[in-house]
């Protein structure tokens, strides 16, 4: 069986904006891109009103589960 590539990305370890490449293909995925030309969402938890982890799947077909997200 072939499994789907999951990767983890800390946003507290990012520099600048928050944008990263993709651990598979490189391509830069910015958390702020809602167009959805490079990546789609696949689901978003929250714990106590604020965001915990999103998942994304990269148009590569790896799957990047987003965390580290500031808590406000
Ligand atoms: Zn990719």
């Amino acid at each position: 069986m072939k499994r789907p590539l999951v990767y983890k990305v800390d946003l507290t370890k990012i520099e600048g904006d928050g944008a990263f490449p993709c651990p598979n293909c490189g391509t830069t995925i910015s958390p702020d891109d809602e167009t959805e030309n490079v990546y789609t969402i696949m689901e978003t938890k929250f714990r106590k009103e604020s965001l915990e982890e999103l998942i994304i799947q990269c148009k590569c077909g790896s799957e990047i589960h987003l965390v580290g997200f500031l808590s406000s």
